[in-house]
């Protein structure tokens, strides 16, 4: 008989046992992908409790059902942070994701078939910017932009060109794989130039933007979107902001009922406690260490040949070059695996391999920093992956990378027991 009461491991022991294995790859691997990070117990302890079970149409001190006192106190709190640490007079907290806080977005400010600005896929955008196999790219007539080839890096001026050539009525910046600092000023510039929105996509930034690491674009662009899972370090979910509270009221709209149901009242109650752990001292602390961590892995991998994407980094993104050791990113991808540690293959601008295939390596610093890894870790790992890369088909090689990224775990461990 299954009772309410019952334990996961009693119930389900499939599932918990698999929950355990999860947990025990995380402890036990390197976990570079640029988008993850680790959330404390605490954001845990919110999302896995009984918020889950209330329904909360509407927004606080608006719903359609009753039972929200609880419920709207807390959705309250998970603003007022988000207002703080962003310095937005208006957000929304309750998207379900990126992609769903970009689909609002849309929603509100377009009409199928609008033409609408951003970077191509290829070059670091993401899916939701207009990419032909998204809602983006099918519904709007989608125009992109990309880093120059030389630099890898945005050129304004070409950015500028384009913008003036298509006429877009929504601009997008804001990118899954730009290793760079964004210019919201000149982007609002041409915005402005050509009399189209600026939409800016923080998804990947804003824990740095949080921190003052990396400039905010909520003073240049009239609406803004973020995931909360990346270098925020929250629970997995979506977030609205602008800085125009009338010009908000659309976005709510567009959220629901334009395109959720019910807002996931656990999740924006673990928003609220990550928002709150992103408003002390220590997050900065921790921002800055990612991109110092950062950094050092840029620098030490190219000391060792191996090509990084615009030659460095501004923020938490390595993006490794393959071309230049004559590696695909889906071999790398399956080398670094075989020593426990998990990145992505990924497009690098210019590519002349298929998207399953690339030549690029996308690494992340957000995750290991949580975990407390230094520079000097970092160093470490960039040689791991380097000997790795370098010897490909050397099995002691590969024995000893295993070794030493067993022994990084170790001296850096995840979760406390209790
Ligand atoms: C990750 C990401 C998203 C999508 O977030 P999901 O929560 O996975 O839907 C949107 N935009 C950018 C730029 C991203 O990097």
């Amino acid at each position: 008989m299954i009772s309410i009461n019952s334990n996961l491991h009693e119930t389900d022991p499939d599932l918990s046992k698999l929950i355990n294995q999860e947990n025990l790859r995380q402890e036990t691997h390197l976990e570079l992908i640029a988008s993850e990070n680790f959330t404390s117990k605490a954001v845990m302890e919110a999302q896995g409790s009984v918020l889950t079970n209330k329904y909360a149409e509407g927004l606080p001190n608006k719903r359609y059902y009753g039972g929200c006192e609880n419920i709207d106190a807390i959705e309250q709190i998970a603003i007022s942070r988000a207002k703080k640490l962003f310095n937005a007079p208006w957000v929304n907290v309750q998207p379900h994701s990126g992609a769903q806080a970009n689909f609002a977005v849309f929603l509100a400010l377009l009409k199928p078939g609008d033409t609408i600005l951003g970077m191509d896929l290829s070059h670091g955008g993401h899916l939701t910017h207009g990419s032909p196999v998204n809602v983006s790219g099918k519904w709007f007539k989608a125009v992109h932009y990309g880093v120059d080839e030389k630099t890898e890096m945005l050129n304004m001026e070409k950015v500028r060109e384009i913008a003036i050539q298509s006429q877009p009525k929504l601009i997008i910046c804001g990118y899954s794989a730009y290793p760079r600092t964004i210019d919201f000023k000149a982007f609002r510039s041409i915005a402005d130039e050509v009399g189209a929105y600026l939409l800016a996509d923080m998804a990947h930034i804003a824990g740095l933007v949080a921190s003052g690491v990396h400039p905010s674009p909520i003073p240049y662009c009239d609406v803004v979107t973020t995931t909360t899972h990346k270098t925020l370090r929250g629970p997995r979910g979506g977030l609205i902001l602008c800085r125009d509270e009338e010009f908000g009221k659309r976005f709510d709209k567009a959220v629901f009922p334009g395109n959720q149901g019910g807002p996931l009242e656990h999740v924006i109650a673990a928003k609220a406690v990550a928002f709150g752990e992103a408003l002390q001292e220590s997050f900065i602390s921790y921002s800055r260490q990612v991109i110092t961590n950062s950094k050092a892995l840029a620098k030490r991998i190219q000391e060792r040949g191996i090509t990084v994407v615009s030659k460095g980094t501004d923020n938490h993104i390595v993006l490794l070059d393959l071309r230049s050791i004559e590696m695909t990113g889906k071999k790398a991808d399956s080398l670094i695996s075989e020593i426990n540690i998990t990145a992505n293959k990924n497009t690098v601008p210019f590519d002349p391999e298929s998207p399953f295939v690339t030549s690029g390596l996308r690494l992340g610093t957000a995750a290991l920093t949580t975990r407390g890894f230094n520079e000097k870790a970092f160093i470490e790992i960039a040689d791991v992956i380097s000997d790795c890369l370098l010897n490909p088909e050397d099995l002691s090689t590969k024995k000893k990378c295993k070794e030493r990224v067993v022994s990084l775990c170790n001296r850096f461990p995840l979760y406390s027991k209790n």
